[in-house]
């Protein structure tokens, strides 16, 4: 089977952007409304030689299914195929209570999570780190999706373990 990497987080932090990266074709809908992607998408990647699966996510849902209170069916399905998750988070936005949540709701799985603070283009890394590191996850990565900075040593720690 192959290295399967679920990519979990809130609403616009940038998974479906990271998923088109990780997989270089334009499957998962990337819109600029909050929440779009519903469905979950998988899609095939190789870096360094190594091929993956990726599982892009809704994350959460919109506000009228309470979106500070629940993943959705599709992110925990995800969870529970993959064998890592990508928490992403917004770098420009810094720590949200609903990242806290979503947090919370990972350390309950017992999987890998590896932490990636997205949309750090023009940003000092060593100044994005610093709030998120209290979520407790490790490692941490620090990308930019949009601008593909970062995602092949992420995921050559990604894969190295496998
Ligand atoms: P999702 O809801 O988590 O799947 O987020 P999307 O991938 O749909 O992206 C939400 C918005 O963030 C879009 O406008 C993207 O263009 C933008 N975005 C994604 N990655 C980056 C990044 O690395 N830097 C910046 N500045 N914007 C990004
Ligand atoms: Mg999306």
């Amino acid at each position: 089977m192959l290295p399967t990497i679920a990519i979990v987080g809130r609403p616009n932090v940038g998974k479906s952007t990271l998923f088109n990266v990780l997989t270089k074709s334009r499957d998962a809908l990337v819109a600029e409304q909050a929440g779009l992607t519903r469905d979950r998408k998988v899609g095939r990647g190789k870096v360094g030689g190594m091929p993956y699966l990726v599982i892009d996510t809704g994350g959460l849902t919109d506000a009228s299914d309470g979106i500070a209170t629940r993943i959705t069916q599709q992110a925990l399905q995800a969870i529970q195929e993959a064998n890592k998750v990508l928490f992403v988070v917004d770098g420009r936005d810094g720590l949200t209570a609903i990242d806290e949540m979503i947090a919370q709701r990972l350390r309950s799985f017992n999987i890998p999570v590896h932490l990636v603070i997205n949309k750090t283009e023009g940003m000092q890394s060593e100044l994005v780190n610093i709030d998120f590191h209290r979520l407790g996850f490790s490692p941490v990565h620090t990308i930019s999706a949009s601008h593909q900075r970062g995602i092949e040593a992420m995921m050559e720690t990604v894969l190295s373990d496998f």
